[in-house]
């Protein structure tokens, strides 16, 4: 019998490209660029430009803000909490493109993408592998590019070009169209149970969650705590 599932696609951040760690390292090094700024209490700054992070994110996939504008607002809510006084666009922009050439240069790959990559180029070998994210496509490119899997997720469909960002089913239907097939053929990983697994389940693909952090579990949908079960479980999944 023919394999059921063609294709797989992946999230970006938080299931291939530590995106996390790579902003906790460019916001530190960023902080200390700033001339007169003394005893940051840097972990309360991490957690709170995570926050910001998710917070302008949202604002952004709902067309409230443009991708500059999440930047901005960000920045500017930082400086603010930290003391700095009010930012103007130009300082805010000034300040983040230093921030961005840190995160740039940290980003990294999770250290089971490439064995995962590898098992499934062998024991999957019929599948077609691309990635849907939530965000700038410009910028996701330039990840994949980045860490070296441009040349292996052809697929790459993104929220600003999709008109539709995640958990909403319309983007996981681009994505099936632009692979040629049905919903059902296509498996969709992802590290949030709702935005990714849950939605991309509700869209009529096969939704599987990348538990990293060991949280826990629901009984659906299917669930593994690392990409190097992802071959084990597309067999299962297929049979
Ligand atoms: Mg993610």
């Amino acid at each position: 019998m023919a394999p059921a599932i063609k294709a797989l696609l992946f999230d970006l951040d938080g299931t291939l490209i530590d995106h996390d760690t790579a902003a906790m390292v460019a916001l530190t090094q960023a902080l200390q660029a700033i001339p007169g700024l003394h005893q940051v209490d840097h972990a309360h700054a991490r957690r709170r430009w995570k926050q910001l992070e998710e917070l302008a994110m949202e604002r952004y996939l709902s067309g409230e803000l443009t991708f500059t504008g999440q930047r901005r607002l960000r920045v500017t809510s930082l400086a603010a909490e930290l003391g700095l006084g009010t930012w103007d666009a130009p300082r805010a922009d000034a300040w983040f493109a230093g921030y961005l050439h840190h995160y740039e240069s940290a980003w990294r790959v999770y250290p089971d993408v490439r064995p995962a990559l590898d098992a499934l180029a062998e024991q999957h070998r019929h599948l077609r592998l691309g990635a849907l994210t939530n965000g700038d496509a410009d910028q996701q490119r330039k990840k994949l590019l980045h860490v070296g899997l441009a040349s292996e997720l052809l697929a790459v469909i993104a929220s600003s070009e999709a008109g539709a960002a995640k958990p909403h089913a319309k983007i996981f239907h681009q994505g099936c169209t632009r692979l040629r097939l049905a919903p059902d053929e296509v498996a969709y990983v992802g590290d949030r149970l709702q935005t990714d697994a849950i939605a991309a389940t509700n869209a009529g693909l096969h939704g599987i969650w990348l538990n990293r952090d060991n949280a826990p579990t629901p009984a659906e949908p299917p669930v593994i705590q690392t990409l190097k079960d992802l071959p084990a479980l597309l067999t299962k999944i297929d049979r």
